[in-house]
């Protein structure tokens, strides 16, 4: 997708602050972090939303959430505790359509909402 924002930062075309990637999965800083730590993480393919997994058969949403676990590691969020969360959707808030799951962290969240 030549012109979706994610697809291009994942292939590299526009600088992301990159924490960690692998074969399919790519985390960087959001650019708005609402957290002292906060990270999105995304599929390098495009899928547009967590909707999109249902009938997939090849793992992708399992290696997605290992992978999940590997970035909160990486950013020392791991132990402390974090939240992970993926918008869909117009009453989600989704505003990137392109899955991606925000990692939140490094201070008390607070209550949910
Ligand atoms: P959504 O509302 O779709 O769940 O979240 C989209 C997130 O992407 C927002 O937190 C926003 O700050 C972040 N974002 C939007 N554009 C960019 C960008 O160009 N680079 C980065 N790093 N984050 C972005
Ligand atoms: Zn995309």
């Amino acid at each position: 997708m030549d012109d979706c924002i994610f697809c291009r930062i994942a292939r590299g075309d526009i600088p992301g602050d990159i924490v960690l990637e692998d074969a399919d999965f790519v985390a960087f800083r959001d650019i708005n972090p609402k957290a002292p730590q906060h990270v999105l993480v995304v599929p390098r393919e495009h899928i547009i939303s967590l909707n999109d997994l249902e009938g997939r058969s090849d793992g992708i949403g399992h290696l997605l959430l290992r992978f999940i676990v590997k970035v909160t590691e990486q950013v020392g969020v791991k132990e402390s505790g974090y939240r992970a969360l993926t918008n869909v959707g117009p009453d989600g808030g989704q505003e990137v359509q392109h899955l991606h799951f925000h990692i939140l962290g490094g201070e008390d969240l607070g209550d949910f909402r």
